[in-house]
């Protein structure tokens, strides 16, 4: 169940940031390989926010694909599975340019209902 100390982390960066205010919408970047089940983190989040400052809050998960680039044809890909495998002449011998992400991207804190401000960006959990 690594979903739940993943959800711990985000709480953690969230609550830090927030300082006391309450938090509206936390946003979250996970990459396709970290394995994540989105409807998971979403379940241990709720577990882990009643009577914190993020009672509430909605967590959007943002699902970022693996995508590699072919260090033999130079073609880019998308990853699906491992083994990382070029699409076009199924090397092996891939750069990872997207994928392995598993970040905070934005925080929406109540103050701000309208504008929404953007507080913080890019904290790694
Ligand atoms: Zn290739």
């Amino acid at each position: 169940m690594h979903e739940l100390s993943i959800a711990q982390a985000i709480a953690d960066i969230a609550a830090r940031h927030a300082k006391g205010r309450r938090v509206v919408k936390i946003e979250v970047r996970v990459g396709h390989l970290r394995q994540v089940v989105p409807e998971s983190l979403s379940f241990a989040f709720a577990l882990l926010t009643p009577g914190t400052a993020l009672d509430g809050c909605e967590l959007q998960i943002t699902h970022v694909p693996a995508v590699g680039c072919c260090r033999t044809c130079g073609a880019r890909s998308v990853l699906e599975d491992f083994p990382l495998r070029c699409g076009r002449c199924e090397g092996l011998d891939i750069d990872l340019v997207a994928g392995e992400e598993l970040l905070v991207d934005a925080l929406e804190l109540e103050e701000e209902p309208t504008t929404g401000e953007r507080v913080h960006r890019g904290s790694h959990v």
